[in-house]
């Protein structure tokens, strides 16, 4: 069974090949953001995607956040933000991760949410998984339950699934 959602996402989504370096084959979901029907649809999507209920969904910088934010909505939960590292004014846990060349690092305020709290990760693509693996080394330094980990699409021929390594990831689309 296609979902209205998956529908939305095979149809909407821009590929645009050599962004932004060469070799790169980029998925752009602004065109999902600008529909209204898409957005609702994915968004509530994504906010049934937990395995039981949740206190706030974490979104990731940046195209994380506008899915995170219309799905936290939907479900009558709170946003909270796993920003790119300097970001974020208070105190901080930080987790670096590697990219293709370098490094880089998210942060999680430390106080954002009482420990034991449920969140359902969500970030718009998985593609290699080093993004939400940092993003769910943040939510265990801050001693939050993890309600499941959520995206728009998933890369699959990346492996990030894989590297992630968990029976809780859901894609709505997969390419
Ligand atoms: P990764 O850490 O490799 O799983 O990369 C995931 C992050 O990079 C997500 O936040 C995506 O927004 C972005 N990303 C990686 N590859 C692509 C792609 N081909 N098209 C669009 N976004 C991508």
């Amino acid at each position: 069974r296609v979902s209205a959602a998956s529908e939305a996402l095979d149809r909407l989504i821009a590929t645009v090949p050599g962004f932004p370096e060469p070799g790169i084959l980029f998925r752009d979901l602004t065109p999902v953001l600008a529909d209204p029907d898409a957005l609702r649809a994915v968004a509530s999507e994504l906010a049934a995607s937990a395995h039981g209920p949740y206190d706030a969904i974490a979104g990731v910088e940046a195209r994380g956040f506008a899915l995170a934010a219309a799905a936290a909505a939907v479900s009558g939960t709170g946003l909270v933000l796993i920003r790119k590292a300097g970001k974020l004014p208070r105190a901080v846990y930080r987790r670096e991760y590697a990219l293709e060349y370098g490094t880089a690092a998210l942060e999680l305020h430390r106080d954002e949410l009482p420990r034991g709290s449920r969140v359902l990760l969500v970030d718009d693509v998985l593609a290699t998984g080093g993004t939400l693996e940092a993003a769910l080394g943040l939510l265990a330094d801050a001693g939050l339950q993890v309600a499941g980990v959520s995206v728009a699409l998933e890369l699959a021929a990346l492996g990030g699934r894989a590297r992630l390594a968990r029976d809780d990831v859901r894609a709505i689309a997969v390419v």
